[in-house]
């Protein structure tokens, strides 16, 4: 468990408000523009609909021009930011200077695999945005047209409706000062945050009507693309931050519910199984998942695979034996790997073939297991993962005796 035993304080929100020009997709690409043209950044990463398709795509550029077909606010998750970014640092650093524009949930993920030492993060410069939230792929991929249309409604009233993802309707985190309540960090913050938040700059759209959007910088190196872009910080937020309040304590509503919902789904081993019945064991979930850190999968080794001989016996030990195999074991063991760094993103279900709620089932884990450790995926650079640091006095509940909790000894 990490504990610093410091609370984070309640900051006044500030920094710059800007108009809205035209719209804002352009406003924000405006914001983009000026900083590959003024040479802050070389390069951008940023969503982009693919050209012919309905489809979208994560794309590097470096031409300004270029950005006019961009996508900042797009209306799916095709591919989970972190890992896009991860493909672009995994070999090692850049050494151009990348802004990369991600939903928060993306930017969550790039941290967790930043922890890994998956994602170098020396020369990109993390760029989050207000995030409405995104629709599922099927029924967007079904109709694009009139999900594009129900997706600009969600923009610009800005709240959650039933037509986006499950995850969407119950995220806390889609915004920069949505981001962790003090109860929630106060094991798992930095005692300094400065350059350890884990976007660098935010662009804030909620409660501006569509006319006015907001940066804020919270590192040094958001705080310098501020400066390249000739803006102060010194407006003040706090209408932003009551707009943002208001959809989290709506969505904190809807986790508690649907934490409740799922437990119930899931609970014992028949439930579990139930739930994942459906399961085909392709392991997109898997090969999409930004944090399934593993460089090499157990679940796509050979150590699974058994001679015919096993398989028959197996089949005459249990009367018959369903194919594939392993289902189950392969979800309890991607869970046990990886729950602690799970963002809730959605990106897992969004690439299920058999619609198997995985995300929802890894969200409500997620949840509950992040809790025991007081941790939350992805929100500050500074803090280690759970399972990489060790506390001699954490969870000794479950160690009998053990010298942090002498009642126990006395009683043993
Ligand atoms: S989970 Fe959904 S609402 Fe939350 S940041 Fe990701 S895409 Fe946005
Ligand atoms: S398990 Fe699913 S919801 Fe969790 S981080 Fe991976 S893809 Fe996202
Ligand atoms: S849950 Fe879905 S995506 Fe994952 S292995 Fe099963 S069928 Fe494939």
């Amino acid at each position: 468990m990490n504990s610093t035993g410091k609370e984070k304080k309640e900051k006044t929100a500030t920094g710059k408000i800007l108009s809205v020009e035209g719209d804002l997709r352009k406003t924000i690409k405006g914001l983009l523009k000026k900083l590959l043209k003024n040479n802050t950044l070389d390069a951008v990463l940023v969503p982009m609909k693919a050209p012919e398709t309905e489809s979208y795509a994560w794309v590097l550029l470096e031409d300004e021009t270029l950005l006019d077909a961009a996508d900042p606010l797009p209306p799916v998750m095709t591919v989970q930011g972190g890992r896009a970014l991860d493909s672009i640092t995994k070999q090692g650093d850049v050494y151009l200077k990348i802004g990369a524009l991600m939903r928060p949930c993306e930017i969550r993920a790039a941290v967790e695999l930043y922890k890994l030492n998956q994602v170098k993060l020396e020369h990109i410069h993390l760029i989050s945005i207000d995030c409405p939230g995104a629709l599922p792929l099927k029924e967007y991929m079904d109709n694009p047209i009139k999900s594009k249309e129900n997706f600009e409604k969600i923009v610009q009233k800005g709240d959650k409706n039933e037509a986006l993802r499950p995850v969407c309707q119950i995220c806390q985190h889609f915004s920069l000062l949505s981001s962790p309540s003090t109860e929630e960090t106060k094991a798992s913050s930095s005692p300094d945050t400065e350059n350890h938040s884990a976007a660098d700059l935010h662009i804030g759209f909620f409660g501006g009507n569509g006319k006015k959007l907001c940066l804020t910088a919270s590192t040094s190196k958001g705080k310098d693309l501020l400066e390249k872009l000739e803006l102060s910080q010194d407006d003040s937020l706090e209408y932003w931050k009551a707009a943002g309040e208001k959809i989290r304590q709506s969505a904190l509503k809807n986790r508690e519910s649907f934490n409740k919902e799922w437990q119930e789904k899931i609970g014992g081993i028949e439930n579990f199984t139930t739930a994942l019945d459906a399961c085909i064991n392709c392991h997109n979930c898997m090969r999409v998942c930004p944090v399934c850190y593993c460089q090499q999968c157990y679940f796509d080794s050979k150590i699974l695979e058994n001679s015919p001989e096993t398989y028959l016996q197996r089949a005459q030990e249990r009367g018959s034996l369903r194919f594939p195999l392993d289902t189950l074991l392969f979800h309890l063991g991607r869970m046990s790997h990886m729950v602690l760094s799970c963002v809730s993103c959605g990106a897992c279900e969004d690439a299920c073939p058999m619609s198997v709620p995985v995300s929802q089932i890894f969200s409500m884990v997620g949840d509950q297991t992040q809790k025991s450790f007081q941790y939350v995926p992805g929100t500050d650079r500074n803090v280690p993962l759970p399972l990489q640091s060790f506390l001699k006095d954490e969870f000794c509940e479950v160690e009998i005796p053990c010298e942090c909790d002498q009642s126990l000894l006395g009683k043993a």
